[in-house]
């Protein structure tokens, strides 16, 4: 699963993000409100871990104007303020569920994994998308061309994932960045091109033309198949 960790204090963020990755998820981390509202909107992640107490912007009104702009991703509350009428307050501006800090992680891995059960979110109807010939499992995190697996690295994926479930989308390098490396990277870093020179060596046919089309000083979107619609096709 891609989660959005929205946390300003970073050893409860990288305690997150460690922990979670090593069950298998891809996590982007917001260190305020804002930062996190934007990443949240443009995402395209499965589950939202949101801290209260922010800079910027309170976790409420964040909560609030995601639900606003009809963005329905599952989202848990992580607070120290355990006062009741905190709680209430987060799950009427529509919050799945809630965790008052300190908690473990166990206890977190299992409500995060109860929320999901509880969503019907896109993931669990989808479990793999397939744009022409390269199909991804989001579950197992597996990528496979002309049925042959294809062996990725964590950021490969993420991009991946990210282009191959909004084909046809125009991506900006700002955007990829943000996406999956978070917003703390200098702009001006090549990496979002180095990491699609490697992803195109993987997923493409030798000879044919570019899964990945390159709109010149814009950014990146990932090419439609002749004759494959508007939508991703998918299978699972
Ligand atoms: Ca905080």
């Amino acid at each position: 699963m891609r989660i959005l960790i929205v946390e300003d204090e970073s050893r409860i963020a990288d305690f997150l993000d460690r922990g979670l990755r090593a069950e298998g998820h891809f996590c982007v981390i917001a260190g305020d409100g804002e930062e996190g509202l934007s990443l949240a909107q443009e995402g395209d992640f499965d589950l939202i871990l949101l801290d209260l107490v922010l800079p910027k912007m309170h976790g409420h009104e964040v909560c609030q104007q995601l639900r606003m702009k009809k963005v329905s991703t599952p989202l848990m509350i992580l607070t120290a303020m355990d006062s009741v009428d905190d709680i209430v307050a987060g799950l009427r501006l529509g919050a799945d569920d809630y965790m008052t800090k300190p908690f473990s992680f166990e206890e977190l891995l299992a409500r995060v994994e109860s929320v999901m059960r509880r969503s019907s979110t896109r993931q669990e109807e989808n479990p793999s998308l397939q744009v022409g010939s390269v199909t991804f499992d989001r579950e197992a995190l597996r990528v496979f061309v002309d049925g042959e697996e294809v062996h990725m690295t964590a950021k490969e994926l993420a991009i991946l994932e990210l282009l191959m479930s909004n084909p046809g989308k125009l991506f900006s390098r700002e955007r990829i960045l943000s996406n999956v490396w978070g917003l703390n990277m200098d702009p001006l870093t090549n990496v979002v091109d180095v990491y699609i020179g490697k992803l195109r060596k993987k997923v493409d046919t030798e000879g044919g033309e570019s899964m990945i089309e390159t709109v010149r000083g814009l950014g990146y979107r990932l090419h439609m198949p002749p004759g494959s619609g508007e939508q991703p096709q998918r299978s699972g």
